[in-house]
């Protein structure tokens, strides 16, 4: 008999059980404390336990709580549509509002494949992503993910869409060095475009700071304009996957207003509804939905829950919360106090070859030899056993791993929620130098 009906993520395993959570902070029904260094899953920005957001979605429940969008809208799914077309940029103005990260990238493939059939193009069905990227495990949003890992028991079922080599410069793809390089990885794109003809590729998707597959990788800075320019030159639209990096996690609302390069699509997630509620999604070009209001006028997606009431009021009161307290500009600031603090780890520890990330969404990667840069084989678990070091002592760090060809490489994500203060910061920093040396002594 199994003593729990519910499945959990690794059979057989104990995960303690959760009474409640306050700021940064998660506490178990034994009374340990959890600092929450990763926000969940990047996802908690505004820290646990936030009273305002339970009365919004209480405000809500007592007038309505569902009401199905192909018969109603409501106020608070119209109001969170104005909020996010505020954020977005001057040429990003309608919402569709799906459930989860994995539904709002699938949205965006569909919606870029039918704008194309709009226009009487229906060769354009292939979207382009890059290996070390994850866009989410449905079907379609795994076929445009190189995350190795979880796509290894479908790949049989996934849409053979090509991909291009990741901006990861600590372990170039192309063997090269930036600046030398001349940002060659972006020219590859133009290069794949060419072999497989712009007629079939609808879109090419990106996450602007890679997250869950390789722990925060940032590009070079001509990257996204060379990126941009080759879109526009091959009618191929561009989608910013922002599930991890949107709402103000970079320290900016958008992880795109880094570089300045305006995409045609954005997908949305995680701290958008800062796990409060399941609420995600896609937001689209006046283009694309100028070329649809004049074709088919319906948009081919959606789902029972899509624009549900009860989150959108709940996600509206999280970006109020972002706003009234700023916490994009102290991600902004907390992200550099933390990067400097991982900087002095990695002085320390020879098992720390990068530190990088943007504002909150920090990357540590762990490898074998800081020399050669040479990855740990898998079979070392050195995530796992970090992961698990931390744990013990009451620190929640999240493994980015599994993305990169051939499943090498060991990176961790290290991104509290936007509230945290420099205090924090030292406690955080405290356990990851004692738990990283702990690490490094079981490894001599
Ligand atoms: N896109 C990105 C960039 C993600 O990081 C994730 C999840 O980690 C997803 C999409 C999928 O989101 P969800 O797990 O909510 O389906």
């Amino acid at each position: 008999m199994r003593k729990s009906h519910l499945i959990k993520p690794v059979l057989g395993n104990d995960y303690p059980v959760i009474s409640h959570g306050k700021g940064i902070y998660l506490y178990d029904k034994e009374g340990k404390q959890y600092i929450d260094g990763s926000s969940g899953a990047i996802t908690a920005n505004i820290g646990h336990g936030v009273q305002e957001i339970a009365e919004a979605l209480w405000n809500q429940a007592k007038h309505v709580s569902f009401v199905y969008r192909s018969q109603f809208t409501s106020d608070a799914a119209e109001m969170l549509a104005e909020k996010l077309a505020e954020y977005a940029p001057d040429e990003l103005k309608s919402v569709f509002f799906v459930n989860s990260g994995s539904e709002a990238t699938e949205t965006a493939l569909k919606i870029a494949i039918q704008y194309f059939q709009e226009q009487g193009v229906f060769t354009k069905t292939k979207v382009l992503s890059r290996w070390t990227s994850y866009h989410g495990i449905t079907l379609g949003a795994l076929s445009m993910s190189g995350h190795q890992l979880r796509r290894q028991r479908f790949n049989s079922l996934l849409e053979d869409f090509p991909v291009a080599p990741a901006p990861y410069c600590y372990q170039c793809p192309l063997k090269d060095s930036y600046p030398g390089c001349g940002v060659r990885c972006a020219d590859e794109l133009e290069n794949i475009v060419q072999a497989i003809g712009a007629e079939q590729i609808a879109a090419f998707i990106v996450e602007p700071v890679i997250g869950a597959s390789g722990g925060a990788i940032v590009p070079p800075d001509e990257y996204y304009s060379k990126i941009r320019a080759i879109c526009d030159k091959y009618d191929i639209l561009m989608i910013a996957d922002e599930v991890m990096t949107g709402m103000g996690r970079t320290g900016k609302m958008f992880a795109m207003e880094h570089w300045g390069v305006i995409p045609d699509i954005i997908a949305l997630g995680k701290g958008m509804s800062a796990g409060y509620t399941p609420m995600a999604a896609t937001i689209v070009s006046d283009k694309i939905m100028n070329t649809i209001e004049s074709g088919s006028k319906v948009v081919m997606s959606g789902h029972t829950f899509s624009a549900n009431p009860q989150s959108a009021a709940a996600c509206l009161a999280v970006l109020h919360y972002i706003e009234r307290n700023n916490l994009q500009e102290n991600a902004a600031l907390m992200g550099d106090y933390l990067q400097n603090h991982l900087q002095r780890l990695q002085w320390k520890y020879s098992l720390i070859g990068d530190v990088r990330g943007k504002g909150l969404l920090c990357g540590l990667e762990l490898i074998k030899d800081p020399m050669t840069r040479e990855p740990f084989e898998l079979s070392n678990k050195i995530t796992d056993r970090l992961l698990s070091i931390c744990f013990e002592k009451g620190l929640l760090v999240y493994p980015a791993v599994g993305g990169v060809t051939g499943f090498s490489g060991d990176s961790i994500l290290i991104s509290p929620p936007l509230t945290v203060t420099k205090e924090q910061i030292n406690d955080i920093i405290d356990i990851l130098d004692q738990s990283i040396g702990e690490l490094t002594n079981q490894l001599i």
